[in-house]
């Protein structure tokens, strides 16, 4: 068999196109092949598919492919030019390549797959000997592609956070869709305008399919959905996740005071007690136990401030609005009743905003998912060693959490 004929059935080349041409570099370690076609062959608009004859050809261009034998492996071709009398002068389609890729498309869904194992272009390009931009190229044209193939379907239920962009200088806001736990959307700082973005961009079909939306109480947000969703009010969830991290911040503030007050005393009780105060009881470490044990009972103000955030996580088990409101009614009075402001500070952020907390009876929904997936986007920051613009990070994102269909059509 001659070579030619090897590498296009290694390649899989078709007519119009055969193999015209192998160069194989065997110091270099690379196989470079000419593709050419025959003569008289007519070809289709890449706009409206009519049948065109050949005009003249575009100058050669390459693509790189998978290697060969382990071989570095170029495709060279001159492509055919058409000119439609509806569309104009236009290059047609190759059948190994995207219009404007340098890759061909097993390549590019190779550097894909890539991308996704090793979830850094850093990474990726080491391992497939190619440079940053190359691999970054086809990780943006792998999003914009699926991108532009996003069906508008319905979304149920929706997660709205903030994520904090270069060490809190600035913030991102990302909505999620909690069934399928993907990153919808990704828009610049945490304004009305940041959510609104997304929701614009949603069918009212899609608007209405919305069911509910778990969010902290930010109050941009809220009226970003207020002005969007229809009947938002009974659908916008100040889920239990949130809210706990504000009691959870109360509590924590308690304990600095008073730790700064004993010590003023010598006092050292409080000492490195700081996560033992947030810790769930179920999973605090077993080593920490005794000592908890003591400190908890105490009579500490920390002690009581903890007490009440472990009563308020009861409100989570109500099914119904109403019973959870009278639960709430009751456990805002022992706050009132209390000297210890960050909690009573808490405490009137979560009455404000107490009917929306309490759709989280009827909704059932959290930002864990949202939260699961922050932790995907934190850990794609860090092993990029940060991305170098908010575009990158954006790409990036859709990239690894978007769920989206990335690849080429198929070969
Ligand atoms: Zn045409």
């Amino acid at each position: 068999m001659r070579d030619t004929e090897l590498y296009a059935q290694i390649l899989g080349v078709k007519a119009p196109w055969f193999v015209d041409k192998v160069d194989l570099k065997v110091s270099e370690n690379s196989v470079d092949i000419w593709l050419n076609h025959g003569p008289g062959e007519r070809w289709p608009c890449p706009e409206c598919g009519k049948l065109l004859p050949c005009r003249d050809h575009a100058g050669e261009r390459v693509w790189r492919h998978l290697d060969t034998c382990q071989f570095k492996t170029l495709l060279h071709a001159r492509v055919p030019r058409v000119e439609c009398p509806e569309h104009g002068v236009h290059q047609v389609l190759v059948p190994w390549a995207e219009p404007r890729s340098r890759f061909t498309l097993l390549m590019e869904r190779w550097i894909i797959d890539v991308l996704t194992e090793c979830s850094t272009v850093e990474g990726s390009r080491r391992l497939l000997k190619l440079t940053w931009d190359e691999v970054w190229g086809v990780m943006e044209r792998a999003v914009r592609r699926g991108l532009s193939r996003k069906e508008a379907r319905p979304i149920h239920y929706l997660g709205v956070d903030e994520k904090a962009f270069r060490k809190g200088h600035s913030y991102m806001t990302i909505v999620c869709d909690l069934m399928r736990s993907t990153v919808e959307h990704v828009s610049e700082e945490r304004k009305k305008s940041s959510l609104e973005e997304y929701y614009r961009r949603l069918s009212p079909d899609q608007l209405d399919s919305i069911r509910a939306i778990a969010m902290d109480m930010w109050e941009p947000y809220f009226t970003a959905t207020m002005a969007h969703v229809p009947d938002a009010g009974a659908k916008i969830v100040h889920d239990r996740f949130h809210v706990m991290k504000h009691v959870n911040g109360a509590v924590d503030k308690v304990r600095k005071q008073e730790h700064k007050a004993l010590m003023t005393q010598g006092d050292e009780t409080l000492k490195g007690t700081k996560y033992l105060w947030l810790f769930r009881p179920e999973n605090l470490p077993a080593k920490h136990q005794p000592t908890f044990d003591v400190l908890k009972t105490s009579t500490l103000k920390v002690a009581k401030a903890w007490a009440m955030k472990e009563n308020l996580q009861s409100l989570w088990g109500y099914m119904s609005p109403g019973w959870g409101r009278r639960f709430f009614k009751r456990w805002i009075k022992w706050i009132d009743r209390s000297d210890l402001k960050p909690m009573k500070r808490v405490g009137q952020l979560l009455s404000r905003h107490l009917e929306n907390i309490l759709t989280f009876c009827r909704h059932r929904i959290t930002n864990g998912v949202a939260e699961g997936l922050n932790s995907k986007i934190m850990s794609i920051k860090r092993k990029a060693c940060g991305y170098s613009n908010k575009d990158h990070f954006k790409t990036a994102i859709y990239f690894f959490c978007g769920g989206l269909d990335l690849y080429p059509r198929s070969v």
